[in-house]
């Protein structure tokens, strides 16, 4: 077993456990003050993109650890599993289904094609009817036993208990470096702050999970979202665990799109950088026009000066075309906000 230290943000929790206003099912209602002996629905929540390998081996594990909980802290924990299918190519929807056949709390939402993890955990959390929320990757790289804590915190006021890495051991070195910089980039030009190595793997209220389902954008950045909601946080750290199977989906290319998308769906630094970066050429243009003229009137014309004219002008037309590159990413965004699709399609849901 895995040594938890919690660190972080511990903030005093004011009162007990608001209700949200998301309707719950499936759930008789003791009206217990104490929270460790009334009736509590725990959801898990699991996006999936070709997974059928680990499946069974998470379903096994997550449940025994649910099972210590309820012998040991709170015997009338009720669970449920949420298995998001986002367009696997494998057998992941029938592992689903053979799960749902042993146990029929497993559930299955199946999209039509892969829409990415984000939708999958959107997804997740709309069909979750849970009081506590846990969110977690299927790969059991987030180990299971940290949902005893999670559980525990939350009954102590909690209202979201996040993960987070200690180190970045098993990461490429490239990738590692990448995302230091991009944690402290994005910290230094964006309105919320989201500590290096946090995982997505948590657990929330049901009353964050409202609040969550409020934000309507299309490009949703988890990460940053979690940590804009607000609310009492606490923090496990946990060491880094390889992947039981299967492969990571995340290629460098993908991780640079969601830095990318990071960078502009939470921030408009990139807009006034470019602002700045447009001022700056045109003053030192302004200066250099002025240096051009003194020089022509004082030595008159000469036909020198071909090299640097066509430098200015390819770096100016650099300047210009990156520009327009981040006004570009801006306005694909609204583009796609107004166009109001959905953020997936669910083929198959029960
Ligand atoms: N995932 C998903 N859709 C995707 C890519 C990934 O639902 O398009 C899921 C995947 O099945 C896993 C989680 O997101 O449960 C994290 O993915 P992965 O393990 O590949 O990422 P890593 O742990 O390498 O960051
Ligand atoms: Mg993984």
């Amino acid at each position: 077993m895995k040594l938890i230290i919690k660190t972080c943000t511990v903030l005093p929790f004011a009162g007990g456990i608001k209700d949200g206003e998301r309707e719950r099912e499936n759930l008789n209602s003791h009206n217990n003050q104490d929270s460790t002996h009334s009736t509590k629905l725990l959801s898990i929540v699991v996006p999936c993109y070709n997974e059928e390998l680990v499946l069974d081996e998470f379903y096994t594990q997550t449940t025994a650890v649910i099972e210590q909980i309820q012998n040991d802290i709170m015997p009338n924990l009720e669970y449920e599993f949420v298995f998001v299918d986002d367009g696997s190519r494998d057998n992941t929807a029938t592992k689903v289904r053979e799960l749902n056949k042993k146990d029929e709390r497993v559930h299955l939402v199946k999209f039509s094609r892969n829409f990415g993890k984000e939708a999958g955990i959107l997804a997740g959390f709309k069909h979750a009817k849970g009081d506590m929320i846990v969110l977690m990757d299927a790969d059991l790289q987030d180990p299971p036993h940290l949902i005893i804590e999670m559980v525990k915190s939350h009954a102590d006021g909690y209202k979201i208990i996040y993960t987070k890495r200690k180190d970045r051991v098993g990461e490429g070195y490239v990738k590692s470096k990448f995302s230091e910089a991009f944690y402290e980039i994005f910290n230094r030009i964006s309105g919320v702050k989201i500590e290096s190595g946090v995982r997505d793997y948590r657990l929330m209220d049901k009353s964050v999970v409202a609040e969550l389902l409020k934000m309507n954008e299309y490009h949703r950045f988890s990460k940053s979202m979690f940590a804009w909601v607000g609310f009492n946080k606490k923090c496990l750290e946990f060491d880094h665990e390889p992947r039981v199977a299967g492969q990571t989906s995340w290629s460098f290319w993908k991780l640079f799109n969601y830095a990318i998308e990071g960078f502009v769906s939470f921030s408009t630094a990139p807009l006034r950088f470019a602002f700045i970066i447009g001022f700056l050429v045109s003053l030192f243009a302004f200066v250099y026009g002025i240096y051009v003229i003194l020089r022509t009137l004082i030595f008159g014309v000469s036909l020198s000066g071909w090299a640097s004219t066509i430098v200015i002008i390819s770096f100016l037309g650099g300047i210009q075309l990156i520009v327009l590159g981040v006004i570009g990413e801006y306005i694909a965004r609204i583009y796609e906000q107004v166009k109001n699709r959905p953020h997936y399609i669910v083929e198959e849901e029960f």
